[in-house]
């Protein structure tokens, strides 16, 4: 049993100084991940520092016509919020794929971006893991990996980042608001998680004396054109093997702009910005999505149970850039 202590912060100031004060202190928001890796052990805070009340759970608009999500908006709010839905289905569709009902009414926007790996291996403190335990190796790579990444590994961290919501997010190029003792400051969505390196430990780039207040959606949301495909091993409440977020800009049958993530193939939502070039200007068409495929997947690396993601992801990519471009159904 390990002892914390437990406090709950009524300013974002306070909560900051409280957590600042403390390098193993932790924020706990709605608790759906915290809670489940202190009760295995992995993760050890001394303190947790409540957030839960924080006036951070609005949802309204920015003045460059994009909107705010403050950080304690929970998944299910954003998901089923009006604007939401009619500007940003996306992200919409993205949230209401992942976890469970009762699980969204409690998971918030910051706990979704800060959830941890589902790599087995880090959850076991039986076993060796540098992420968990920095320098005691990485059992995934010559062990059970079906569920781990394949782009963007390291020789110390093959794990893949969990989450729905955040995939959609890359698409739509958010902005996530942070403010630590020295103030505020505003993170791209591409630089806020990290690639495992030789650091798997560091997930994100917040700083240990940071709390996200929102995440700022820039006005255009591709409601026209877009699609969150996720594969799984269950229809529900399973972790995505690979998922995809397709964003098309068209002109009848041109694409002017093309976005794509990808989930559950990397340590962070996967955006590969010259493969999406490769759609501009172009018709919308098999062919063309293929090659865009092919050209995101081309350093792809299995590492034996999860070799079969390499053409998975290819399949999902063009399925969903059908369903973007044609307006197919979603699954
Ligand atoms: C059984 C199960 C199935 C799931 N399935 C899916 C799924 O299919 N897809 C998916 O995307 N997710 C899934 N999830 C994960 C779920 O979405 C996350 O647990 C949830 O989003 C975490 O949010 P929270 O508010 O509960 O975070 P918490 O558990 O409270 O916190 C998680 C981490 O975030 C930090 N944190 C929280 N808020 C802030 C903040 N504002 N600033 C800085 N740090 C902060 C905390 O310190 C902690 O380290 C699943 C979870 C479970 C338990
Ligand atoms: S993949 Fe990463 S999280 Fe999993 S065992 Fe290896 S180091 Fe740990």
């Amino acid at each position: 049993m390990n002892s914390f202590t437990y406090t709950r912060a009524d300013d974002v100031a306070i909560a900051v100084r409280e957590v600042a004060a403390d390098g193993a202190a932790k924020f706990i928001a709605g608790g759906t991940n915290l809670i489940d890796l202190m009760k295995e052990n992995v993760m050890r805070p001394s303190r947790l520092v409540d957030i839960s009340r924080l006036a951070l759970r609005e949802i309204h608009p920015r003045a460059d016509s994009g909107l705010r999500l403050g950080a304690l908006a929970k998944n299910t709010d954003v998901a089923y919020n009006e604007e939401i839905e009619r500007r940003y289905p996306l992200l919409s569709k993205a949230i209401l794929a992942g976890a469970s009902p009762q699980l969204r009414n409690m998971a918030t926007v910051g706990g979704n971006l800060m959830q941890r790996t589902r790599c087995c291996y880090f959850y076991d403190t039986a076993t060796p893991c540098n992420k968990r335990e920095p320098g005691t190796g990485c059992s995934a790579i010559a062990g059970f990996n079906r569920a781990h990444a394949i782009l963007g590994t390291s020789g110390y961290c093959i794990a893949s980042h969990p989450s729905d919501m955040c995939v959609a997010l890359a698409a739509l190029e958010a902005v996530v608001r942070v403010t630590g003792s020295v103030g505020e400051r505003a993170i791209n969505f591409a630089e806020f998680h990290r690639l495992p390196g030789d650091t798997p430990n560091i997930d994100t780039n917040l700083r240990g004396d940071e709390i996200i207040t929102g995440v700022d959606l820039p006005a255009k949301g591709f409601a026209e054109h877009h699609s969150y495909l996720k594969v799984r091993d269950r229809a529900s409440y399973a972790f995505a093997l690979v998922s995809v977020a397709a964003a098309l800009e068209m002109d009848d049958d041109t694409i002017k702009e093309a976005r794509l993530a990808v989930g559950g193939v990397a340590h962070k939502p996967w955006r590969d910005q010259q493969a999406e070039n490769l759609l501009n200007g172009q018709s919308a068409s098999r062919e063309n999505f293929q090659r865009v495929a092919e050209a995101l997947l081309r350093d792809a690396k299995g590492y034996g149970h999860n070799s079969f993601k390499i053409e998975l992801a290819k399949v999902a990519i063009v399925r969903a850039l059908s369903q973007a471009a044609f307006r197919e159904g979603h699954s």
